[in-house]
């Protein structure tokens, strides 16, 4: 692994940092309103014009062709600008690069355009009130009907439904099948009235998620993606693309905020206790460990040709250094940071719900074990 940036690297990534230079986010609104995600969406439509939306997606649909590297520069850049995760993030990370493996040429001519501009944004309908860390127990059900399948069920947690245009739905479509078997992958329009979507209220007192009550909902024939039957593997190349995607972004938002906390804690004068800054040394040394454990995934996917397994041990290192971030920051500001609606109050709240969302760190670490170490099975 060479972490030096060939001469091409650099000059896209001061490319780059020019373009964020000249256009600025501008202040984050508070999340706890829907200005929050009109800012996401209309900066990811500056993006877009620039050409920026998804650099590491294919020239012809739209992306720069960026290499790996390239791409990995894209989010450090992102996040070193303060500039905010596009708000069709789902569509751009997970269902768009699905649909390039999985989709037939019509599917990618018809849904990747629009994904790119955020005209219309996807969702992703995994998750029901049984079946989370298990996917596979999913009861959702698509019945086939004429042209197209009826589907019913309910999903939940449901991040930016609220928004979405299309959903990226596993469905049970064969019942008698084994567990895996038996599940398809679809893309179901989200405007219909069988379609409910109920916001949840998060801790934090904003609603990313929801709750999904379908009730016949329609999804025609060419809304299948990757073949009836087949949902499992398609819906595997979706989570890997979650987890290796993000990583840089969210790196590189860690180190942000250490910073901050950096000189939130010597404004007070607290960098002179020793237990202080052996904290944030500590917190210094995990943020690097993540930086080049993002890295070492590029390798990965470099040697493998998709993300590898080690995609899990970042999201669980991510996860964890967060908590112990804004807990540190709660024990060095005090009531400051317990105000509601304040930026570390809110990060406080927030952090917990990293260590569950895009699989547990229960399921993260069975993962490293069995697939980067090697262990045995523990069932
Ligand atoms: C902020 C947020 C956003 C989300 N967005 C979406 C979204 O957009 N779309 C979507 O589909 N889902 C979404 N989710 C859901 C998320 O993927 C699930 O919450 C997660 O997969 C866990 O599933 P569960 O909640 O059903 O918990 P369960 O799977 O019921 O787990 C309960 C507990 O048991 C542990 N556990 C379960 N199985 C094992 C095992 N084999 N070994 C050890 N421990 C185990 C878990 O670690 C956990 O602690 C989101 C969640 C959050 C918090």
């Amino acid at each position: 692994m060479d972490l030096t940036f060939s001469e091409r690297e650099t000059a896209f990534r001061d490319e780059l940092r020019a373009w964020f230079a000249a256009n600025d986010p501008g202040p984050e609104p508070p999340h706890r309103e829907d200005a929050h995600f009109a800012w996401r969406r209309d900066f990811q439509r500056r993006l877009y014009e620039g050409g920026w939306a998804a650099p590491h997606w294919p020239v012809e649909h739209g992306g720069r062709g960026a290499t790996l590297t390239e791409s990995a520069i894209f989010f450090e850049e992102l996040g070193r600008a303060r500039a905010p995760l596009p708000a069709n993030v789902l569509g751009l990370l997970l269902g768009g690069p699905t649909l390039m493996v999985w989709g037939t040429e019509q599917q990618k001519d018809l849904f990747l355009g629009p994904i790119l501009s955020a005209e219309e944004i996807w969702c992703q309908g995994f998750s029901e009130p049984d079946a989370g860390s298990d996917l596979a127990a999913l009861k959702t059900r698509a019945v086939r009907d004429g042209d197209g399948w009826v589907v019913t069920g309910q999903k939940v947690w449901t991040s930016g439904a609220q928004h979405a245009k299309w959903c990226m739905l596993v469905a049970r479509t064969d019942a008698e099948a084994a567990k895996h078997k038996g599940l398809t992958y679809f893309l179901m329009d989200m405007d219909q009235p069988e379609v409910q979507v109920r916001p949840l209220r998060q801790i934090t007192g904003e609603s990313e998620f929801n709750e999904l009550f379908v009730e016949g909902a329609r999804i025609p024939d060419g809304n299948v993606i990757g073949g009836v039957g087949n949902g499992w593997k398609v819906a595997l190349t979706t989570l890997m693309n979650e987890r290796a995607g993000l990583a840089f972004f969210l790196q590189v938002r860690l180190r942000r905020l250490l910073d901050d906390l950096i000189d939130e804690a010597a404004a007070r004068g607290l960098l002179e206790d020793d237990v202080v800054a052996d904290r944030l040394g500590a917190l210094h040394v995990k943020t690097e460990i993540l930086r080049l454990t993002a890295y070492r995934g590029l390798t990965a996917v470099e040697k493998y040709g998709q993300p590898g397994p080690e995609g899990s041990l970042t999201k669980w290192m991510w996860s964890e250094a967060n908590q112990e971030l804004a807990q540190l920051a709660a024990e060095l500001l005090g009531s400051d940071a317990l105000v509601a609606g304040s930026r570390w109050g809110y990060e406080l709240l927030r952090a917990r719900g990293y260590s569950i969302e895009g699989g547990t760190t229960e399921i993260l670490k069975n993962i490293v074990a069995e697939r980067v170490l090697g262990l045995p099975r523990a069932r």
